[in-house]
């Protein structure tokens, strides 16, 4: 049998970020809102995504290839957004893990883990993907430590 016959497009895979080829992050609209100029929202449509690459320039983007890049947006977190924390919901920074590495105990790390679980959390409508911040913030930490050779 032909093999390109058989071949059919898997709609459950997330659309790919049109320039760096990274899986999309699916955000609500209600994320996008939050963190697009308002002149601007009806550039992508929904679903939308989100490009969680640490280095390249598009924010969002949606299934026809329609971007919306980090100058256009705005609240988004550390890298991608050099100048802000790593959790905007939480203020913690790349300096603050750096601190917790220092110290050798994660003690500002783990008060966002803490206050992420809590009902009050805002991660999830704050974070420029729509999600808690706790995974990134390990992820951050682990990878650092590492860096560091600790
Ligand atoms: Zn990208």
């Amino acid at each position: 049998m032909n093999k390109a016959f058989c071949k059919e497009p898997d709609n459950s895979l997330p659309p790919r970020c049109p320039k760096c080829g990274n899986d999309g992050v699916e955000v609500s609209a209600h994320t996008v809102y939050a963190h697009v100029k308002k002149g601007l929202l009806d550039a992508i449509g929904e679903p939308a995504y989100w490009c969680a690459s640490d280095t390249c320039e598009i924010a969002y983007f949606d299934a026809y290839e329609r971007t919306i890049g980090i100058v256009d947006a705005h609240g988004l977190y550390w890298p991608k957004d050099q100048n802000n924390p790593l959790c905007s919901c939480h203020g913690l920074t790349i300096d603050d893990i750096d601190s917790d590495l220092a110290d050798g105990v994660p003690t500002r790390v783990r008060a966002v883990v803490q206050q992420a679980a809590q009902p009050t959390a805002i991660c999830s409508s704050t974070s420029a993907d729509g999600r808690s911040c706790v995974a990134r913030v390990q992820r951050c930490y682990m990878r650092r430590r590492a860096e560091m050779g600790k």
